[in-house]
């Protein structure tokens, strides 16, 4: 087991753990963009409220629901449907990053449970219908759904520009696991649209100092 993950068990028996669950939801499609770019896999991830990427889903407390109950509950908020998640669609548990020194004490030490389901892609279409329209969190906790971009355009475009936004916890990671794990993307592609990524975030960097800089300058 990789550093930090621990069985959904060990998760379970950690005394007074936080524990957060997300899910990825994804369906295959014969899709093409532009009639050239095989879109291959909707993946939904969504805006939220505090400006990151993230898969759906929240904290859960074991000691009143279980981890996948909780996990429906928070999709009926945030996508509003009720969508039902069973244990074998578990993907894996870890330690999440120790933000702030309260919660890097393992009295409140938070545990993130990744969950995967696949669907069809008329199932797939009516959660983003209904994520606009019966959600109760739509346009506070979730600003919108936006759906994963796995091809490459030329010039690079698609995969690394969207590796390259800023996620909530290790949202990030979770989804290239299981780009890999699901055999979603393949793995040197995967590793070529990281990299451009990184590209990518330092010269945005650059131009944000440039339009700040451009910014105190103007005059009132
Ligand atoms: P939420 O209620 O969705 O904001 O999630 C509860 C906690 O889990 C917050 O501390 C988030 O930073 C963290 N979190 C949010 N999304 C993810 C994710 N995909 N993977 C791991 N942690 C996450
Ligand atoms: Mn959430």
């Amino acid at each position: 087991m990789a550093s930090g993950q621990l069985s959904r068990a060990e998760a379970l028996a950690c005394p007074g753990c936080r524990h957060a669950c997300h899910v990825m939801l994804y369906c295959d499609t014969e899709t093409q963009l532009f009639g050239i770019h095989p879109i291959r896999h909707i993946i939904l991830m969504q805006m939220r409220f505090d400006g990151l990427l993230g898969f759906p889903g929240g904290f859960v407390d074991p000691s009143e629901e279980s981890l996948e109950a909780g996990l429906s509950r928070e999709l009926s908020e945030e996508l509003g449907v009720a969508l039902p998640i069973l244990e074998e669609d578990h993907l894996d548990s870890c330690y999440g990053p120790p933000s702030s020194p309260s919660s890097s004490s393992s009295s409140s030490r938070l545990i993130t449970h990744f969950y995967a389901k696949k669907m069809e892609e008329e199932q797939i279409r009516a959660v983003e219908r209904a994520a606009v329209t019966t959600a109760t969190d739509h346009g506070q906790e979730v600003l919108g759904m936006v759906r994963v971009p796995l091809y490459t355009m030329e010039g690079g475009k698609g995969l690394a520009p969207f590796l390259s936004h800023s996620f909530a916890g290790s949202a990030r990671s979770q989804l290239a696991d299981s780009l890999l794990r699901l055999h979603l993307v393949a793995p040197e592609e995967l590793r070529d649209a990281s990299a451009r990524a990184l590209q990518i975030r330092a010269r945005g960097a650059d131009e944000l100092r440039a339009a700040m800089l451009e910014a105190k300058r103007k005059p009132l």
